[in-house]
């Protein structure tokens, strides 16, 4: 048995267990070692440190709004803490692993009905365990001319992707397409939030708001109730999906192609953009030497002044690779697409030495096999081919993310990768150093903020793992300072992530802990989770 987190006693536990079972039916709670284990995290920052891994002591699965109710309840009168999630794929972030061992979890994976697809007013209804590829089949087999949110790995489910703040490449901002929640309190009692709160809630999936505070959004990211359904608005396919990029050898053209694209989403003309570095990304082909231009690149980010635009454009000459890159996304009927493309063109044509090209036009009907996996999730097609990759080389023992947001500028752009050369180069060893002086994709999926995530391997070696976790927090610190937070976080870090939300002595924190004591006076749901610890853990825990 796995110690509980005082003053919760293994007999309470044991007594818990029981009553679940007598909710949720014996085959339903889960206590074995083996079940257990099942439910750590695969991806843990602590692979070879068992003792600081966070570890569940039991697991339950419900299979209705009533039993997780129940559970709920049972959960209060034995003070037992529990973290649900949907379908635990939450993996870089923390999977199904809680904030705080000793949680039994709720797995929601029994709860898995597609309640409603409308199809004239364009919404989906589910409960937490439809996962995106039943979605799909749900959608195909039914000819529904819906797309599927999902996001790079197909795996995962909406409303767990959706309270995470996850995103994908055909909504861009999950959330953002969320309308109505049904949500079971830490009282146990049930809540539907906006329209969904009128008696008859008609309007529940049509309008977010209803009338009084929005109160959606305190149920992401957080520990105030387990949400049993949810709506989200859905993407029609288009006649017509197209992407563009326009590149250039010159490192100050970031500024104006990153404005360009950045007008063209204010105008409503693209769904989605994204900027990227190719030079600055230096990748040599896996078991090859690295080639003189990748090796020269290197050399410029390994400098704390990370390479003058001089240098940067010389190379891009030298070497044919491009500098500054954007791309843009637009999707529609096929006249307005060609249209865009065509005002696109003209705008980037302003830009001297800037080079457009269309790199992708797709025309729905798709036939799935002309969409190379890695292209699929753009259309709304989930794919696992991310583990294709990653079963390979360094991130075999997978990864965590360093995730912060910038603003969508170039200047915040220069600014960010900034900082973290200068943490890297005074903290890191040589050979952690590379994922975080090379540039990543940023991609614009908020419209005026750009994310991006820094993926951190895992390693057979205690001592590494200790070191990166230690650069992490080093990089938390400096880019909280200046104003560069995180936009979600592995469950292990979330602790640290908040503390850089502190304006007004820890204002917002202080607000929900308020709000946490008071509607979960037992400190019952995911303690600790996005840092709001509950009254009784918050001395010991934060
Ligand atoms: C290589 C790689 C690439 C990735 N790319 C992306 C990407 O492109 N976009 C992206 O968004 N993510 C990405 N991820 C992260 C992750 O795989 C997905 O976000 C995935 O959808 C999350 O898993 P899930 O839907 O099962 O959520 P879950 O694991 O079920 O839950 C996620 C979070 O929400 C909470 N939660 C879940 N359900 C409930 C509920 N019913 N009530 C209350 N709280 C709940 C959980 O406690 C948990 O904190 C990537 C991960 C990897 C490893």
């Amino acid at each position: 048995m796995v110690t509980m987190p005082p003053p919760i006693s293994n007999s309470d536990l044991a007594a818990a267990l029981q009553e679940f079972e007598a909710v949720v039916g014996k085959d339903w709670v889960f206590s074995s070692a083996e079940d257990r284990e099942l439910y750590n995290d695969t991806y843990t920052p602590f692979a070879v440190e068992p003792s600081l891994q966070m570890v569940v002591s039991a697991a339950v699965a419900p299979a209705s709004v009533e039993q997780v109710q129940q559970v709920v309840r049972i959960a209060n009168k034995y003070k037992i803490p529990l973290y649900t999630f949907s379908t635990g794929r939450n993996l870089g972030y923390g999977g199904s692993s809680p904030t705080l061992s000793g949680c039994v979890v709720v797995d929601l994976k029994r709860m898995d009905s597609v309640l409603e697809v409308n199809e004239d007013q364009g919404y989906l209804v589910v409960e937490p365990g439809v996962n995106f590829i039943e979605l799909y089949r749900h959608f195909e087999e039914r000819g529904y001319p819906f797309m599927v949110a999902c996001p790079e790995p197909g795996w995962g489910s909406p409303i767990g992707n959706a309270l995470d703040h996850g995103v994908s490449f055909v909504m861009g901002d999950n959330f953002a397409s969320v309308r109505g929640l049904e949500v079971v309190l830490p009282s146990g009692e049930v809540l539907r939030t906006g329209m969904g709160a009128l008696p008859t809630g008609r309007l529940w999936h049509a309008f977010p708001y209803g009338f009084g505070p929005y109160v959606n959004g305190l149920f992401s990211q957080s520990n105030f109730g387990i949400v049993t359904k949810m709506s989200f608005s859905l993407a029609r396919k288009p006649e017509i999906q197209a992407t563009f990029s326009v590149s250039s050898s010159k490192s100050d053209d970031l500024y104006p192609l990153i404005a360009t694209v950045q007008a063209m989403r204010d105008e409503g003309l693209l769904y989605l953009s994204s900027a990227a570095s190719p030079l600055r990304s230096p990748m040599a082909p896996p078991g090859q030497p690295a080639p003189a231009h990748v090796q020269r690149a290197k050399a410029l980010l390994s400098r704390r002044d990370g390479g003058s635009p001089k240098e940067w454009d010389e190379l891009s000459r030298d070497s044919g690779v491009a500098l500054s890159v954007v791309t843009g996304n637009v999707r529609g009927p096929s006249r307005i697409v060609e249209a865009t493309l065509e005002y696109a063109r003209e705008q980037f044509a302003k830009i001297a030495g800037a080079e457009f090209r269309v790199d992708s036009v797709q025309r729905f009907p798709l036939n799935i096999d002309d969409i190379p996996p890695d292209q699929r999730p753009q259309f709304g097609i989930p794919s696992l081919w991310p583990f294709a990759s990653l079963a390979m080389g360094d991130t075999r023992r997978g990864m965590y993310f360093f995730s912060p947001v910038c603003a969508a500028t170039a200047e915040d752009l220069f600014a960010i990768r900034q900082t973290i050369r200068e943490v890297v180069l005074d903290h890191a060893d040589e050979s952690m150093r590379d994922p975080f002086l090379g540039w990543i994709l940023a991609n614009t999926v908020y419209p005026k903020a750009f994310i991006s995530a820094y993926p951190i391997a895992i390693s057979d070696d205690a001592s590494t793992n200790k070191k990166y976790r230690e650069l992490f927090t080093r990089l938390v610190e400096a880019c909280g300072e200046k104003g560069w937070g995180e936009y979600r976080s592995h469950v292990a870090f979330q602790s640290e992530v908040m503390d850089q939300y502190s304006f007004n002595d820890h204002a917002l924190r202080r607000f929900l802990e308020s709000m946490k004591d008071a509607i979960d006076p037992n400190g019952i749901l995911a303690p600790g989770k996005s840092g709001i610890w509950p009254k009784r853990l918050r001395e010991t825990q934060s």
